[in-house]
Parts: structure tokens; C-alpha cells; sequence
């Protein structure tokens, strides 16, 4: 479950690294899945983003935040929510 109490506050600061990222044309679906959306073809998406926050500028800072937010949907920082989860259980992934 998403929770806003983990955001940081709403400044332009903190915020301003999303204006660099290189998925900002790209079209959101390929980040975020549909909910019906299962197997191969949700593996394949996945790998197409992360192939582009591969190419990211920002993907350090991008990963950082999804982590300290605990981010529970889509593709940041070059990784899945399983990934996230995978790696505050200490998990490699
Ligand atoms: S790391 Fe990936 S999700 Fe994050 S801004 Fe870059 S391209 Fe977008």
C-alpha cells in the first residue's frame, strides 16, 4: 500500500532530478503495468524500462527515492516493485 506520509515535501529541490529522467516522453504504461497485465508480456515491459533507466542520468537518485518511499508500483531507478521489495529484505536481485 502506497502511503504519502513516506513523500518528502513537496519542494522543487527535492523533486527537480524527475525533470532529467529519461522516461519523461515516454509513454507511462511502459513504467507502470495494467492490472490485467501477467507473464511474458509484463516481463518484456519490464525489461524495455529497465533498459531505459539504464540510459538514465538520474538513476541513482531515482532509485534512492523509490526506496526511501517505499515505492510498491512500477519501474524506478531500473528496478521492479518485486526488486524493491527483494532488496530492503537484503535480498540480491
Ligand atoms: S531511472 Fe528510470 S524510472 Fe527513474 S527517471 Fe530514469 S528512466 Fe525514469
Amino acid at each position: 500500500m502506497a502511503s504519502i506520509k513516506r513523500l518528502p515535501r513537496p519542494l522543487l529541490s527535492t523533486y527537480e532530478w524527475q525533470i532529467e529522467g529519461a522516461c519523461r516522453s515516454t509513454d507511462p504504461e511502459e513504467f507502470f503495468p495494467g492490472d490485467a497485465e501477467r507473464g511474458n508480456k509484463r516481463l518484456n515491459r519490464e525489461q524495455r524500462a529497465k533498459a531505459l533507466c539504464a540510459t538514465c542520468p538520474v538513476l541513482q537518485q531515482c532509485f534512492d527515492h523509490a526506496m526511501a518511499v517505499q515505492e510498491p508500483y512500477g519501474v524506478w531507478g531500473g528496478t521492479t516493485p518485486e526488486d524493491r521489495e527483494a532488496l530492503r529484505r537484503g535480498v540480491a536481485v
